[in-house]
């Protein structure tokens, strides 16, 4: 869809915006003759007048691994701690096929996979009934956080989820900024706490890889004021900023999390959302130098990448094997709209690693929903996308896909 004709802004917020454009641009609603208006940011919806190339693509080049998807979730979460193993489903495998067969998905990663019965139950409906099409991750046992023995018991886990066909182990941003010394009260937990040692040395033993979420865009450790570049999602969300009360800033989390990686060189990190920075690609080098076991993928920040074009078309030619394309995609997600799965997601990916168009839509929402920006592609050689693709995924993963 072209960019020219998009609706661009349905954000609902209150925050006013000085319109400092001459009357005869702004319509007849606004201001006397001479003066100028003030205008709604809600109601703000610019027109791009820009004459770019538009690239249809309605079809990856090569097959995609998408190693950050969320096709089931914990029936419930307390304080954004998932306490229960039973499984949410949120689409049928058929549902989710016929959107992969159309866009050359090969394969989906589910990450969260939950733990015992409920993760068993997943691997059941996705990865066995359709082999080779979805790979599920476990997730910790939080729920038996207090119990005494609780790292034992949680490496013994990790365990017993490879045994059951789990791929690796997923990290939500719970650690470090929700799970809580008696798990939704109390001080917070670090991500470098000595207790969850054996669970990652477990990991690096049974070659199972940790995809690890932790921290937040760092927008979201900022005030929610006029200043903020991500003013709207926090004013439609406003549980989502992590800004005072007794959270860690960003700085603090990744500083722990690189701590604990450090202690950790046997075990394969997959650094989620651009290694959780991609407002700061040369952190994230820095990380990716300094850790050899280290690697990242690109979901839910194409609004990030997008808007450096030519820094990331540097970080991908530099980090070519260890960079994933990942979307974060949620079935039915009304809630983040830059994550709904479906047709449009996927279009938006392949568009900015395979094009070279200028100043497109990064979400599938009518909305910038992470941002008033666009994005620029970086249309990456053959070679570095099939990598991207799926040959990096193949390789951390021990997966094989079929490819034609
Ligand atoms: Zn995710």
């Amino acid at each position: 869809m072209s960019s020219v004709s998009r609706r661009q802004l349905l954000c609902s917020s209150s925050l006013g915006l000085a319109a400092a454009l001459p009357d005869f641009a702004l319509g007849a609603q606004f201001g006397e003759k001479g003066k100028s208006a003030s205008l709604d940011l809600s109601q703000f919806e610019p027109r791009s007048m820009l004459h770019v190339k538009q690239t249809p693509v309605t079809r990856a080049k090569y097959p995609i691994v998408d190693v950050h998807t969320h096709l089931c979730f914990s029936r419930k979460s307390v304080a954004g701690v998932s306490l229960d193993p039973e499984r949410k489903y949120l689409a049928t495998p058929r549902e989710l096929l016929e959107v992969m067969d159309g866009k050359n998905i090969a394969a989906l990663i589910n990450l969260t996979g939950g733990f015992g019965s409920g993760l068993e139950d997943a691997i059941a409906h996705f990865d066995k009934a359709h082999p080779g099409r979805f790979f599920t991750l476990t997730e910790p046992c939080y729920n038996r956080f207090l119990e005494p023995g609780y790292p034992r018991i949680q490496a013994e886990a990790i365990a017993q989820a490879q045994r059951a066909g789990a791929k690796g182990l997923k990290i939500l941003k719970t650690l470090g900024l929700h799970l809580r010394e008696n798990i939704t009260t109390g001080k917070l937990v670090g991500v470098d706490d000595r207790r969850f040692d054996p669970m990652w040395d477990a990991c690096g033993q049974l070659k199972m890889p940790v995809a690890m979420h932790v921290s937040d865009p760092v927008a979201f450790f900022t005030p929610t004021d006029r200043f903020n570049e991500r003013f709207e999602e926090l004013n439609n969300h406003p549980d989502w900023s992590y800004y005072g009360k007794d959270f860690p800033s960003n700085a603090e989390i990744l500083a722990a999390r690189d701590r604990m990686i450090a202690r950790h060189p046997r075990t394969q990190f997959l650094l989620l959302h651009v290694g959780n920075f991609a407002e700061d690609l040369e952190f994230v080098s820095g990380t990716l130098d300094r850790f050899p076991n280290t690697s990242v993928e690109t979901a839910a920040r194409l609004n990030e990448l997008g808007r450096q074009p030519r820094a990331a078309r540097k970080f991908f030619e530099k980090y070519q094997d260890r960079i994933m394309i990942g979307t974060d995609a949620i079935p039915h997600a009304e809630n983040y709209p830059q994550q709904v799965f479906g047709d449009k997601l996927y279009e938006i990916y392949v568009r900015f690693l395979e094009t070279e168009d200028e100043y497109f839509d990064y979400a599938p929402a009518p909305i910038p929903p992470q941002g008033r920006w666009q994005i620029y592609g970086i249309g990456l050689p053959d070679e570095i996308l099939k990598k991207v693709y799926y040959q990096n995924a193949e390789r951390l993963f021990g997966l094989k896909i079929r490819t034609p």
